[in-house]
This record gives structure tokens, sequence and C-alpha cells, in this order.
């Protein structure tokens, strides 16, 4: 019998392990945190826990003061009857897959991952077999199917040619962390300054500590703006700095679909489906693949389309809800 329960909003306990998977509070002995997004990290932030070196340095820029013992991917720690695993997740830099081996069985957790990978990432890895599967389904519709990363890169720079056409600053709107990066990495070969949100500097020193090439950039500079690219969370968008560029042309880079987007903000003038999440069907051919003995899906609006797939395939799942799994 294992026993894994859902804890908090995000986290996951095995208590017979003393294991907490990107829990908050101090309720298991071992804790282990997927990636640095902050509905990852724990809200308390004098916790001892373990997290990939890139996760680290990146959990330290955003303010985490509690110890993190670094364990790399593909190194396995013992903690009495259990083995812990990272592999990469391809979601952003450093965000690591838990795979935990018991006697009761192999536990893996996604944490939030993208296959195939991230160019913005280590890349991708997952096990041969897995008895328990803990996966996110953030985009748990089959509308959603991303394009290849070729095209979306292709995309990222046509809407700078566009821009500069008409003499517009091109602005993306992301996540300070991951995408961002991503967006970087894809506008590095124009050779046109880049100019990021405060919230994003440091975060880009890491990637760049960790090999990645992400471009020259500099934080928003007014002076230079009407030569650069400009980075910055959506929330950024209405500040008064912003305000301060007249001819902007804004793209939105987001994984939700096109309609749902427009609804929440109808002043972009593009949508760009950027993801950094594994789509619909990638996740059911995962799953295929592994053919665990049963899929536990978290961090979902739509557990029972994922179910109703996951049947179809013999593959029994369920949503993991506070009352957790007893086997
Ligand atoms: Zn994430
Ligand atoms: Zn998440």
């Amino acid at each position: 019998m294992i026993r894994i329960h859902k804890h908090g909003h995000h986290g996951i306990l095995l208590p017979d392990f003393d294991l907490g998977l990107d829990i908050s509070g101090a309720s298991a002995k071992h804790i282990f945190i997927s990636h640095a997004h902050a509905d990852h990290v724990p809200s308390n932030r004098n916790l001892s826990v373990y997290a990939t070196p890139a996760t680290a340095a990146l959990m330290r820029v955003r303010g985490f003061k509690g110890e993190i013992t670094q364990l790399p991917f593909h190194q396995t720690i013992s903690l009495g009857d259990s083995n812990v695993t990272f592999f990469p997740a391809g979601h952003i830099l450093g965000s690591a897959m838990t795979y935990i081996e018991t006697p009761q069985g192999s536990v893996l957790y996604t944490g939030d991952y993208r296959y195939p990978a991230s160019p913005a990432s280590e890349g991708f890895f997952c096990p041969e077999k897995v008895d328990y599967f803990i996966t996110e389904a953030t985009f748990s519709l089959p509308l959603y199917r991303w394009k290849s990363q070729e095209t979306l890169f292709d995309q990222i720079r046509d809407f700078v040619r566009e821009s500069k056409q008409f003499n517009q600053v091109p602005v993306f709107l992301t996540y300070t962390l991951g995408k961002a990066q991503e967006v970087m990495m894809a506008l590095e070969p124009l050779k046109i300054p880049l100019q990021v949100h405060d919230g994003a500097y440091g975060l880009c020193k890491v990637y760049e500590e960790f090999g990645l090439n992400i471009g020259v950039y500099s934080k928003i500079n007014l002076d230079t703006v009407n030569n650069s690219i400009v980075i910055i969370p959506m929330s950024y968008l209405s500040s008064a700095t912003m305000l301060e560029i007249p001819n902007i042309r804004t793209a939105y880079c987001s994984g939700w679909s096109d309609l749902e987007s427009r609804k929440s903000y109808s002043s972009v003038d593009k949508h760009l489906s950027i993801s950094d999440h594994i789509d619909f069907f990638e996740l059911i051919d995962l799953c295929k693949r592994l053919n665990p003995k049963h899929v536990f899906i978290t961090h979902t609006p739509n557990p029972e389309v994922v179910s109703h797939y996951l049947s179809n395939l013999g593959i029994a799942s369920s949503p993991l809800d506070s009352t957790g799994f007893d086997d």
C-alpha cells in the first residue's frame, strides 16, 4: 500500500516516507521543490528543502532564505526506505520531475513540465517505468495542441520585423521567469538590444550563469527604448514607465486559447500561443508510454476530460484531492 496525499494548494505528501513535494509548511522531514515558480516555492521562506542547483539560484534571487540542499539531475539520494532522483522537466531552467522509488512501487511527480522541452531549460528526461504518475494537466482539453518551437520562434521574430516596419516598439508580455528568457533566446539572432522588467533582470543573470544565450539585455531605459525590444509582465503594461512610450505594439505570450486571452486582454495587438506546459495530446501520449498503475491528475480545471481519454487506453486515473489515495 502506498499513501499519496494532497497537501495545501499545490503540495503532495508521502506520509510513510516523510516526503513532501512542493509543500509549503514543515509537515514532512524531506521537502523537494520542483522549480522556482512562486506557486511551487514554499511561502515559508525559512524552510529546509532540496532543489536542483539552478532552482536554488533562482529561489535565492526571489528571496528564499531557508537552507537548500542542492541535488543535481540524475543523482539519487537515499532517505530511509526511499530513493529520490530529480530528472529534467523541460518547463523552465532548473525545473525537475521528482522520481521516488519505494518498496511499494515508484512514484513520478512531474511538477510543471513540458515535452518536447523548452529550449530555455535543461531538456526532458522520463524514466521508462513508473507505477504511480502524478501529473499536472494545466491544458487539459483537446483544443490545446502547440505549434513547433521553430514556428513559434519565427512568429516571435516576425512580430519584431512587423513592428519595426511601422516604427513601433515591440513589447512582449510574458511571465518574468521562464517564458521571458525563452522569448529572449528566440530574439537573440536578431541582434537587437533587449530591455527587461526589473523583476526579470536578476533571473536572466542566472540563465546566463547556467550557460544559456539570451542575448544582450538591460533594464528598461526610456532614452534607448525606441531601438530596443521590450519584455515585461502583463501587469507592468499600465505602469507609468510604459505609458511614456507612445508607439508600442504588444504581443501577449500565453498558452491559453486566443478566445480566452481575447476575453481578458482585448487591448493586445497579437497573441502568441507559447506555453511552458505540456499540451493535451502530449500528456495523453506520455501516459500511454509510461502505462502506470494509476495516474493522479493535479493542477487542472478539467480532470474528467483527461480521465476519459486515459480510460479509453485502459489507464486508471483520478484527481488527487485532499483525502488522498491509499493503494
Ligand atoms: Zn511552473
Ligand atoms: Zn505551477
